[in-house]
């Protein structure tokens, strides 16, 4: 007979409600847009494509371009190898990229399309080149495809030479354009010659010209991807997200890495000029002792009005690290830390960050959904929230103030051309969320004062 008592649930395990993440390819289109001349190709069905682009779109406010395979009823039935391969000879001929990034959708990659062989038996025009990356959703976030499209690139066209050129390469992670510029601008005073890849700054923060530019100038060049296998070695900046293409690196040309976290806040930025330090054998410069001087004093002027201030904390796995370490620097309790990625290394590290600061009664989770963070907050409510857009209806229906940070931010500007990873984008941090716990305080004490009156 079967038993009809109705099972107790105690968990929610396989559905997510308002997803702290979005697709794989995101992710992959995102690292192929930091290429110089290149262009993603999402072999899917236009559905995908458009979501993908317009959400990169949104947060960028920046035209992401990306084609399509554009599926329908019959690649879906007999394999959309013949679209791939059109697809390929159009963009080409029409668009003119110098690469084309392919990355798969859940639909290719459910009825198992063989992307290497596609690419094996296209005519690709002389001095063009098509790379390719599986990015299944239904496995992974816009984290994973990130990496992957890194490991793609790697895979097919990173090349050990007998001879070291000298430089360093920098994995910036998944991070803003502005991030992406403020690493190199620290680099460069350290005198390091570096490769960064990928590198969106001057792709999806160009400047208004006048005219459309298909193709800024910005992006990692196709010979920088190639001298990649001849660096001297990889600082893996983000280490959730950049050390699979390391190790991609590694296992390919024998590239040592370093992988660290993002360089958000005092410790982990500190982390990112030792190395460099240690590794080019230069001096700190004076500038960078002065910025960090310059935030250290910021933070101890400031300290009364983040000491204890509770907060939930949530987004992309590397950025979430950097926030939370950064938080309990300045003495805040960063009572829920999560994100949407599924990475139990994610839970450990913020785990041992909390305990390193005795933050013990704070909760950290991967794999996890806002609507889960927005149940912790009605239980046990928290002083501020520190994430992306799609926190705002947490933060409209308790009455929270929300700092916007990380990705995706959808409605508000300028934020993708500020970074907020070293000293300086420590600072900027620090104002955005002590103006809001001020805004809040000040508000507070003006109801207190109203309530008195009447
Ligand atoms: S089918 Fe997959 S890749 Fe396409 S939009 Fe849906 S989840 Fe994203």
């Amino acid at each position: 007979m079967l038993d009809a008592t109705p099972k107790k649930i105690t968990e929610r395990r396989a559905l997510r409600v308002n997803p702290c993440k979005t697709c794989e390819p995101v992710g992959a289109m995102y690292a192929a847009l930091g290429v110089h001349r290149c262009m993603p190709h999402s072999h899917g069905s236009q559905g995908c494509c458009s979501y993908h682009r317009t959400f990169l779109a949104r947060h960028f406010k920046e035209p992401a371009i990306a084609t399509t395979s554009s599926f329908t009823e019959g690649a879906c039935v007999f394999g959309g190898g013949s679209n791939l391969k059109k697809a390929v000879k159009n963009v080409f001929d029409i668009y003119d990229p110098d690469v084309i990034a392919v990355h798969t959708t859940c639909l290719s990659e459910t009825i198992g399309d063989d992307i290497n062989t596609y690419i094996q038996q296209m005519e690709i025009p002389e001095g063009k080149i098509v790379v390719h990356a599986n990015t299944p959703s239904y496995a992974g976030s816009h984290i994973v495809g990130f990496g992957n499209m890194m490991s793609g690139f790697i895979q097919y066209l990173a090349e050990k030479k007998a001879v070291s050129n000298g430089k360093i390469g920098i994995f910036p992670g998944f991070v803003n354009p502005g991030d992406m510029r403020e690493m190199k601008r620290l680099a460069g005073l350290m005198h390091g010659d570096y490769i960064m890849f990928p590198d969106t700054s001057g792709v999806m923060d160009a400047p208004n010209k006048g005219h459309y530019e298909m193709y800024p100038k910005g992006g990692t060049t196709i010979e920088e991807i190639r001298a990649l296998g001849s660096v001297e070695k990889i600082f893996a900046l983000g280490e959730l997200t950049t050390k699979a293409p390391a190790i991609k690196l590694k296992e390919k040309c024998d590239v040592d890495f370093a992988a660290l976290p993002l360089p958000m806040g005092v410790e982990a930025t500190d982390q990112y000029i030792m190395e460099l330090s240690h590794f080019l054998h230069t001096e700190v410069p004076e500038s960078i002792e002065e910025e960090r001087g310059q935030l250290v004093d910021i933070m101890l002027d400031a300290h009364a009005n983040f000491y204890q201030k509770t907060a939930a904390i949530y987004g992309d796995p590397d950025t979430v690290l950097g926030l939370t370490a950064f938080a309990l620097e300045l003495g805040m309790v960063p009572k829920y830390v999560l994100t949407g990625t599924k990475n139990r290394e994610f839970t450990k590290k913020a785990e041992a960050l909390l305990a390193k600061f005795g933050a013990n009664d704070c909760k950290a989770v991967d794999n996890g959904d806002l609507f889960e963070l927005h149940q912790w907050i009605k239980n046990d409510p928290v002083d501020i929230l520190v994430g992306t857009t799609h926190g705002k209806y947490i933060a409209k229906a308790e009455d929270i103030p929300l700092v916007r940070a990380g990705f995706p931010i959808l409605d508000r500007y300028v934020h993708s051309y500020m970074p907020i990873v070293g000293y300086r984008g420590a600072m900027r941090l620090l104002e955005l969320i002590g103006n809001a716990l001020m805004d809040r305080q000040d508000r507070d004490a003006a109801d207190e004062d109203l309530e008195l009156v009447m």
